[in-house]
Formats: C-alpha cells, sequence, structure tokens
C-alpha cells in the first residue's frame, strides 16, 4: 500500500490540505504502508519554490511525516512527454493544431447557440506531423466509467461528456491530468486519497491509467471543509493555513487532533487522541461524506486541552517563539509555566500572562473593572498596610504560610479573606483573575510583592476617585 500527499506550491499550506496529508499519512501508517510527499509544481506561473518549502516546513511543524520525497514534478518533465507522445504513438492521443483563436470561436458559436462548448475533436484526423505550434490531447473513449470511491461509493461519469482534454500543453509542459497520473503510476500508488474538488477530474484520470495500461488505484474523495457561515472554508471566517494557527500559539499536536476529527471520528465520543492512537483506529472508508465543520471556537478549547497536559518541558519549545528576542531559559520559567498552562488557550495568551513576572513593579497596569468591583472602603487603605506587615513578617515566605497569615488576618479585622486577596492579586498582577494568589505571591519573591502591595496602597486614592 501506498499513499501520498501532493500538493502544488501556489500558497501556504492551507487546513484542507493538511487534513488531506494527515488522512493519507493516517491510512499508510494504519495498514503498514508507504507515505510519499510530492510537489505538483509544473504550473510555472503559479508554483513558487518559496511556496514548496513553506508547505514543507508546515508539515514537519505539523507532524506528518512521509517515507519518500519530496520528488518535484518540475524534475520529471522529460518524463511527462515521453508518456504523452507514447499515448500519441498508440493511437490514444492526438497533436491539435487548433490556435487559441480558432478555439474561442467555436467556443463563442457555442455559447451564443446557448450550448455548453467542448473541443470538437477536430485534429483527431489530422494526418502528420508538422512544425506548427501544438498540444498533445487525449482521444477520450466512447463509454461510461466507473470507479469505486471508499468514502462515495460507486461512481459514474458519462464519458461523451468529456471533451478530449489536454496532456501537453503547447510550451512542453505536462497538464495536471498527465502529470499526476504518470506519477501515480511511476511510483505505484495504491490509493489515492484528495479533496473532493478532484472528483470531476477523476474520471479523466481513470482513462488515463487504462490508457496506459495501469491499475487504477482505489480513491478517496475527501468532503470539503466549511466555515462557521457554512460555506467554504476561507478568509471570510478567520485563518486558513495552518501557518497562521501556529503564529496563534496553537500546538501542532493540538491542530493535528483538531483536523483528524474534521470528517472522521474514532466513536465512542473520543475527542482527544494522540496520532499514533488515531494511527491505529483510521480507515479512509471511514470518512463522512457530509461537509465538515471548521469551528475555531473548538480548536481553541483543544489547545487549550493540550496545554493542560502538556508539561513544561513540552511546552517550552514551542513557547519560545512567542517570548520575544530574549527569552527566559525553561529553568526559570518551569513553576510559571506549570501555574499558568491551565489558564491560556494559545500559547500566545500563555507568553501574555507570563509577562506580569518580568515587567518592573512600578510598570503594573490595573485593570480598570477589577478597580471598580475591589477597591473601595474607607478602611481599605489600613486594612492592606496590615496586610503588607503581616506579609513582610511572613517566614518563609511560602504559599501555605502567607495564604495562612492572611487568613489570620482577615479573621481580626472582621473580614472575609476575600476582601484582602482581590486587592492582593490586584497590586500583584493589575488583572482579576490570576492562579492561586500565593503561588504567584511566591514566584515573584516577598520583595517584590511587598513592593506591588505598598504601590496599590499609594494610589488607592487616585484609584478609587
Ligand atoms: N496538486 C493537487 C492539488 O494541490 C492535488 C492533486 C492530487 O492529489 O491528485 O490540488
Amino acid at each position: 500500500m501506498k499513499l501520498r500527499f501532493a500538493p502544488s506550491p501556489t500558497g501556504f499550506l492551507h487546513v484542507g490540505g493538511a487534513r488531506t496529508a494527515i488522512f493519507n499519512l493516517l491510512h499508510a501508517r494504519r495498514y503498514g504502508g508507504t507515505m510519499l510527499l510530492r510537489i505538483e509544481d509544473t504550473d510555472v506561473e503559479r508554483s513558487r519554490q518559496h511556496h514548496a518549502e513553506q508547505i514543507v516546513a508546515s508539515l514537519r511543524w505539523l507532524g506528518v511525516e512521509w517515507d519518500e520525497g519530496p520528488i518535484h514534478q518540475s524534475d520529471r518533465l522529460d518524463r511527462y512527454r515521453e508518456r504523452a507522445e507514447e499515448l500519441v504513438a498508440s493511437g490514444k492521443a492526438y497533436r491539435c493544431y487548433c490556435t487559441v483563436e480558432e478555439l474561442d470561436a467555436e467556443r463563442a458559436a457555442a455559447e451564443s447557440a446557448g450550448k455548453q462548448w467542448r473541443y470538437s475533436g477536430r485534429c483527431r484526423h489530422v494526418a502528420g506531423v508538422s512544425n506548427e505550434p501544438h498540444v498533445i490531447r487525449f482521444a477520450v473513449p466512447p463509454g461510461m466509467i466507473e470507479f469505486q470511491d471508499l468514502i462515495r461509493g460507486e461512481m459514474q461519469f458519462e464519458g461523451e461528456l468529456i471533451d478530449d482534454f489536454v496532456l501537453l500543453r503547447s510550451d512542453g509542459n505536462p497538464t495536471y491530468h498527465l502529470s499526476v497520473t504518470v506519477d501515480d503510476i511511476d511510483m505505484a500508488i495504491t490509493h489515492v486519497a484528495r479533496g473532493d474538488d478532484h472528483l470531476s477530474n477523476t474520471p479523466k484520470h481513470v482513462l488515463l491509467f487504462r490508457a496506459f495500461g495501469a491499475d487504477v488505484p482505489s480513491f478517496a474523495h475527501l468532503p470539503l471543509i466549511l466555515g462557521a457561515d457554512k460555506k467554504r472554508l476561507s478568509k471570510r471566517t478567520g485563518a486558513t493555513s495552518a501557518e497562521e494557527y501556529r503564529e496563534m500559539g496553537i500546538v501542532p499536536e493540538a491542530l493535528f487532533n483538531f483536523l483528524t476529527l474534521l470528517g472522521w471520528s474514532p466513536g465512542e465520543n473520543r475527542e482527544i487522541f494522540t496520532r499514533d492512537e488515531a494511527a491505529q483506529w483510521f480507515d479512509l472508508g471511514d470518512v463522512n461524506k457530509a461537509p465538515a465543520v471548521f469551528d475555531p471556537e473548538k480548536l481553541l478549547w483543544m489547545n487549550g486541552q493540550y496545554l493542560m497536559r502538556m508539561t513544561p518541558e513540552q511546552i517550552y519549545p514551542h513557547l519560545v517563539a512567542f517570548l520575544g528576542d530574549d527569552p527566559r531559559s525553561l529553568e526559570e520559567l518551569r513553576t510559571i509555566i506549570d501555574l499558568h498552562k491551565m489558564r491560556a488557550r494559545t500559547l500566545r495568551e500563555l507568553a501574555e500572562q507570563m509577562t506580569i513576572y518580568f515587567i518592573d513593579d512600578d510598570a503594573i497596569e490595573y485593570d480598570a473593572d477589577t478597580v471598580k468591583k475591589h477597591i473601595k472602603g474607607d478602611d481599605l487603605a489600613t486594612r492592606l498596610s496590615s496586610l503588607h506587615d503581616t506579609l513582610a513578617s511572613t517566614d518563609p515566605f511560602d504559599v501555605t504560610t502567607a495564604e495562612a497569615a492572611l487568613r489570620k488576618l482577615a479573621e481580626s479585622q472582621g473580614v472575609s479573606a476575600a476582601k484582602l486577596i482581590h486587592p492582593l492579586r490586584l497590586a500583584l498582577t493589575g488583572k482579576g483573575v490570576s492562579p492561586p494568589i500565593f503561588d504567584v505571591a511566591v514566584v515573584l519573591g516577598k520583595e517584590r510583592s511587598l513592593r506591588r502591595l505598598t504601590r496599590l496602597i499609594e494610589q488607592l486614592s487616585l484609584l478609587s476617585s
């Protein structure tokens, strides 16, 4: 068994392409097959080397591995020409000398007669070879074209409706139909899984496999991915490339898991699973026919679940990119990552939350809503000053001792502990929510915690006015 992912390097790796790659990989892994990466870069107008590099980098990041390749179709142009000539020699393809103007005129005539234009095939019967510019067209044989689709079942197309499509352009470059079929044969591909926007191309490929005397592979046309607006996923409703999700701070394991669930499910309500687990369960035949909906909120949720389950050692390599020019070491960050990882949905959020430990004590900005809610009462200044003194004499300055001291103080003041905890949180972090505040205080250390508390006390009258 051998599968392939065959992107055209005309842009970033789209999440739809990423899912296609993943499904090919999982099916190959499930059945001990081989996975090939092929860069379909014969469209010189639209293909770019940097897109190819970017796609390869995105696949690596995502954890899509391949056993062979990347093979570039642009390295194989002679092979496509050779195969096209073989078909001409055996009478299954022919040279077509019709000019663009002639074809345009035919098309215009058909349109004004209200008919859909198809090439008439008139060059089929032109004998001899001339040096005039020409293309090579496939002579489509009459009859039904049938093939099995692992997802959609039995497919039938009427050969009459397919015109004699071009295999080789006048500049000697192959069309997609030719290069994809020649390669799938030469590379012994047994299963072709690709987006169902290719469904209408497949009968042409089936004809070509037969014309070359090759076995027709199994096909699996993957359903579309829709955006939240139930239209084809596009920029309108959010990010569409794997790269954008990487930049948002999605970890690759989460994106992989999420994409795996677009059109497939392992059953038993399983949602979070590893690549290896998916590779034990996956089968292209179990993919849904119906389009899948891409829900960005669910991806954020899932990413949060991954962060929660990952260790600081696992998170850190992904987090580094979000830590600015001079990132701190894992050693310095381990405790902080542990404290915050269950409170962030993305690496970017995590990195932002962590900045509170590294900014100057007097650079803290107080969240206006939290100020409004918790900075009130004439006696607040006195109570916070006592808190300051209590914490100053807390020894050792650890979570249990500091918390016990605060609670005791609150009791003696006749207020709930919350009346001290909320202002303390505001003082230390500037925010209304944070990890348990004594954990934060211990990471900051006694001195900085006290300095931040003093600063809040000094600003009280300003804040409550
Ligand atoms: N290169 C084609 C694309 O990017 C895919 C071809 C195929 O999988 O057969 O749409």
